[in-house]
Parts: C-alpha cells; structure tokens; sequence
C-alpha cells in the first residue's frame, strides 16, 4: 500500500517504536548513499574498500576511502530527519529503539541516545588481528597503512562490519525486533542482509503469536522488500519524517 497524506503516525503510550535507518536518511546531509550506480560508492567498487579480501589486498586503499568518509562526515550536519527521531524519543524515551546501518554519527549528533551500529562506526577504529576493545578515532589516515600496528603485530582498520563479516549487537536487536509493535524503516534499498529480513521476521512474529505490529517504510524508491510493509510513504524522509512523527501529544492512548 503506498501512502501519500499528510497525517501523523499514531504512537500509543503502550507501542514500543523499532526504528531501522539506512544510508538514505543521511541522503539529504550531503552524504552519498551506495546503491543507485553499479554497486559504486564514492566511485569505489564497494568490494575493493568494504570487504576483508579488499582490506587484505590494500589496506592503504581503504584507508584512504575511510578517511574521505570521516572528513565528510565530520564536515555533514544531522538534517530534520534524524533531528524528528531525537525528538521522538526525548518523548517516548527508551520505548523508540533506533538500529542504524549507517556508520556516520548524525543520529547521535541529533541527539539521539538509544541508538545501534549494526555496521559499526566510521569513528573507531580497531585491531585486525586481535581483541583489541574498539577505540574512538576521528584521524585521517594518509600515511601509509603499513605504520598503522596493533601492540599485537595486526593491523589498525576501521571498525566496520564489511561484506561477509557478522554485524554487531544482534542479541539486542533480536531482543528489541521480538517486541516492538511499530516499525519504521527509513531509507534502505532493502538488500543489504540480515536488516533486509527485519520486516519479515517481525511479520513472521505476528503470524506466529497473532500480536499486532504496524510496518512504515519511508523514502522515495520502494526498497526491494517493499511488500513485506503495512504502510509505504514515498518522500524523502526530511520531509516526511518530521510529520510523520509530529509533536504527539494528543496521542496518549
Ligand atoms: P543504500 O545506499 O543501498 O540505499 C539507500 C536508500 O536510501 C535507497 O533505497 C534510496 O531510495 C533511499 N534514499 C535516498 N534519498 C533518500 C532520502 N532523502 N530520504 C529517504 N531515503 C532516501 O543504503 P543501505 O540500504 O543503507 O545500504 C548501504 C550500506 O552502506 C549500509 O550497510 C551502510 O553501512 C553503508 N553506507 C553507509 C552510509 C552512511 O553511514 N551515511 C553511506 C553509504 C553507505
Ligand atoms: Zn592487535
């Protein structure tokens, strides 16, 4: 069912609210979005920057795109998007769940708090061989990845979720999907695996249990799992989020 009004979106005091973004709420911050010209990121063919066997074969390479990432992400401003999610949950506190694919920090900048990395964040970095905790790193890396050791002899890389490599924080984000009873997917093509298969597991939850959950997308494509959703809101989400999630005080019940 695709949508085009102009109503906001009912959020009773009992709703607990999943929210799933993707590249393209941070579309209209200026920062480039992947999909759309073959599979090329920032002119990169996104195996050669975000996989292992990339990283292995010129770590320089990917340091160099990462570091192009951070400086725009350092120089891009949270836009009314994600300025609408930070706003929602002031209200609704630790009932609205926010699991970003994105690796910028424009969510937390807005002043989101109860926010997910699945695909790790653009600012840490951590070691490639060993345990080392992840650690917050905002350098831009010119020199050559060679200098770049770990204590441990390994390699200091982005702490990224590449292609291949198991996104973070599932636990919760299983544990948030098994309860929430409105979710909002916010500019994602819906092919990136496993946050392509959230709507269907929780549509697969509401057959199983017979519970209630009221699915939005938000953006201007339908994504490729577009039918899996309740509700389809084509728009750029700057524009429709904020009234979407509007100010909800009338909405008590
Ligand atoms: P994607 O690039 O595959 O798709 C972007 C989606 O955003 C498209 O469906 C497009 O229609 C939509 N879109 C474009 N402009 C929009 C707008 N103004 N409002 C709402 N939606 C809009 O993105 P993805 O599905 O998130 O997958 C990309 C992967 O690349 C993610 O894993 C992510 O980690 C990484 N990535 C991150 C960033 C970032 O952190 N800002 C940027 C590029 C890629
Ligand atoms: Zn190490």
């Amino acid at each position: 069912m695709t949508h085009k009004t102009n109503h906001k979106l009912h959020i009773g005091s009992n709703d607990r609210v999943f929210v799933l973004t993707g590249a393209g709420i941070s579309a209209e911050s200026g920062l480039a979005t992947f999909r759309g010209s073959d599979g090329l990121w920032e002119g990169e063919r996104v195996e050669d920057v975000a996989s292992p066997r990339g990283w292995k074969r010129d770590p320089e390479r990917v340091w160099r795109f990462y570091s192009l990432r951070r400086k725009a992400a350092a120089a891009a401003q949270p836009n009314p998007a994600h300025l609408a999610l930070a706003s929602a949950e002031r209200r609704l506190g630790d009932r609205l769940f926010i699991c970003t694919q994105n690796v910028d920090d424009l969510h937390e900048r807005a002043g989101s708090r109860n926010v997910v990395h699945m695909h790790g964040e653009l600012f840490q970095s951590c070691c490639d061989s060993c345990t080392l905790e992840p650690f917050a790193d905002t350098r831009l890396y010119e020199i050559r990845a060679d200098h770049l050791r770990c204590e441990c002899g390994g390699r200091i890389r982005p702490n990224i979720v590449w292609f291949g490599e198991v996104p973070f924080y599932m636990e919760l984000i299983l544990e948030e999907l098994g309860r929430c009873t409105v979710m909002l997917v916010v500019g994602t093509s819906g092919v990136v695996q496993p946050a392509a298969s959230f709507v269907h597991w929780v549509n697969q939850r509401q057959q199983d249990s017979g519970s209630s959950v009221r699915t939005y997308y938000i953006g201007p494509e339908h994504p490729a799992n577009a039918s899996a959703f309740t509700h389809v809101y084509e728009g750029s989400a700057g524009e429709l989020l904020p009234r979407l999630l509007g100010d909800q005080k009338q909405d008590k019940g």
